[in-house]
């Protein structure tokens, strides 16, 4: 039974010069129109009531939709909760006290608050709107309303920052009591304004970067869960531990992607005619063999890896038996331990080299 749904809102008030994500300027279209198509789109999977565990709304900016425009999606919504986990994606400046209300009053426990970083000029450099007293009055505001499990994203490798602006921005986020942080490098895509600009990043500086994160928010009580996803105890993101886990979830929304009886499928990129309630879909069935290298890419980015037992369910087939030779090969960088596998610790930034040998 599939028990995750993802909901994409596109509409973002201004572009990011590092986005790469299915997004499209808020004022040119009809969002109320946007959030009809979409009840539809939800409606036409006929997933039964009270069957969902998570409920994860991303974007694009979520936060650019209006208090009116939230109301009829998350009516729309309530019918599966209550849930293990809601989470809705925010930017600190659209976030404001009324949508927090409104989101607590229906059942949202977390909130996944884009940061990315603690310098004003960056955010100015990156095309963010929002500042820092944009973020700390937010997080205030969650605090107040009672939400326990906030999560901060940051992005680190930005053109013109060092190690030392991102221990800054740890100092920032720790200030700020959340459950959950998120530390991205950044990833240079063609089509994005940085791309176009032919600004590259030096992954030397990304590695050694990264190295004194982790190190600090060790020593600060968070657990790296994931390569880049760190926590309190307990405060995994489960909706997304769904994508780790390769398994299937429902995906709605404009440019969304989904994984539905075997077949992942890509919603349509295009505003219009997703708006026309013409939402054609790529669909591609997973193959077998695609099926074990899409597991062990993803459950491999957990710092626990995944139960061999998983995978024999699976795929039918024991791991170790089935890797025997890379394993060896390997020479201890993928570890078997307690019933599972998972990368050696110090090894997990660099786990593409592990993969390889893998697959
Ligand atoms: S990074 Fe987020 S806010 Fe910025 S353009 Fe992309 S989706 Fe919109």
């Amino acid at each position: 039974m599939i028990e995750s749904l993802y909901i994409h809102i596109p509409f973002c008030d201004h572009i990011c010069a590092y986005c790469d994500f299915p997004k499209v300027f808020s004022h040119y279209f009809d969002k109320s129109l946007y959030v009809k198509r979409l009840i539809e789109e939800i409606e036409s999977f006929s997933i039964p009531e009270k069957s969902l565990r998570t409920i994860y709304v991303g974007g694009g900016t979520p936060t650019s939709l209006s208090v009116d425009e939230w109301k009829p999606l998350l009516s729309c919504l309530s019918r599966f909760l209550p849930v293990e986990e809601f989470t809705i994606e925010a930017n600190p400046e659209s976030l404001t006290r009324d949508k927090i209300d409104l989101f607590r009053q229906y059942g949202v426990n977390r909130i996944s608050l884009g940061v990315q970083s603690c310098r004003e000029d960056v955010l100015s450099a990156m095309g963010r709107k929002h500042t820092t007293e944009d973020v700390v009055r937010a997080v205030k505001d969650l605090h107040e309303a009672g939400f326990e499990t906030i999560s901060l994203d940051f992005i680190y490798g930005y053109p013109g920052t060092t190690k030392a602006d991102s221990l800054k921005d740890i100092d920032f986020a720790l200030s700020l009591a959340p459950s959950h942080l998120s530390f991205y490098s950044l990833q240079i895509e063609e089509n994005t304004l940085l791309g176009k600009k032919g600004t590259f990043v030096d992954d030397d500086s990304l590695a050694e970067t990264y190295e004194a994160i982790l190190a600090r928010l060790e020593k600060d009580g968070f657990h790296r869960y994931e390569v880049s996803n760190f926590c309190r105890p307990g405060k995994e993101s489960r909706h997304n531990l769904t994508y780790w886990h390769d398994q299937e979830y429902y995906g709605c929304g404009m440019g969304a992607s989904g994984f539905v009886s075997s077949v992942r499928y890509q919603n349509t990129r295009s505003i219009s005619e997703y708006l026309k309630g013409r939402n054609v879909r790529t669909k591609e069935k997973v193959l077998r063999e695609d099926r074990k290298t899409e597991f062990l890419m993803l459950n491999l980015r957990l710092e626990n890896g995944f139960a061999l037992k998983d995978y024999e369910d699976l795929f039918h087939e024991d791991f170790q038996k089935a890797h025997e030779k890379a394993i060896q090969r390997l020479d201890g960088a993928l570890c078997i331990k307690d019933g599972r596998a998972f990368i050696r610790k110090d090894l997990l930034y660099i786990m593409d080299s592990v993969l390889l040998e893998l697959l």
